[in-house]
C-alpha cells in the first residue's frame, strides 16, 4: 500500500498551530474545530493527528489507541454539539470524503459532523 502524506496540508498546519482553528474538542489522538465554511448550524470537522491522507490509511496504518481514540472523540463531538439521539438531539450526518472520487479536498482524514437542521436527502 502506498500513501503520500504532504505535510504542508491545511489541517497538518492547524495540528502543528501554524494556523488557527475555532476548536471544538481535542484528545491525545484527536481535534475537531469548527469547518471555516459550514454548511449547517453544526459543521464541525474530527481529524486524527496522526499523518493519515484518508479513511482507509488510517484504518490499515493507525493504533488500536488511535483507533478508539478517534471513533469516541467524534461520537463525544456529537453530544456536544447536543445533536445525538441518544441524548435527545434531532441528528446528525458523518462524511468523510476520500481521494479524488470523493472530492476530498484536504488530504488529511477529515470526519464531517452536519447538524443543527434537516441535512436532507444525500444528493448523488
Ligand atoms: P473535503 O472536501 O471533505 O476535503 O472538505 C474540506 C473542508 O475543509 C471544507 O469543508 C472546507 O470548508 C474546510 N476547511 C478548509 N480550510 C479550513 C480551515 O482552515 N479551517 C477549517 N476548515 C477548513
Amino acid at each position: 500500500m502506498t500513501y503520500d502524506y504532504d505535510d504542508q496540508n491545511i489541517f497538518a498546519k492547524i495540528l502543528r498551530g501554524e494556523i488557527p482553528c475555532s476548536k471544538v474538542y481535542e484528545t491525545d489522538h484527536s481535534l475537531a474545530f469548527a469547518d471555516i465554511s459550514p454548511k449547517a448550524p453544526h459543521h464541525v470537522l474530527v481529524i486524527p493527528k496522526g499523518p493519515y491522507v484518508c479513511y482507509d490509511h488510517f484504518a490499515r496504518s493507525a493504533s488500536d489507541a488511535e483507533i478508539v481514540d478517534y471513533t469516541r472523540a467524534i461520537g463525544e463531538v456529537c453530544v456536544r454539539l447536543g445533536v445525538a439521539p441518544g441524548d435527545g438531539g434531532a441528528g446528525y450526518r458523518m462524511i468523510a470524503n476520500s481521494g479524488s472520487d470523493g472530492v476530498q479536498e484536504v488530504p488529511h482524514l477529515h470526519v464531517h459532523i452536519l447538524g443543527g437542521r434537516n441535512i436532507g436527502p444525500m444528493v448523488m
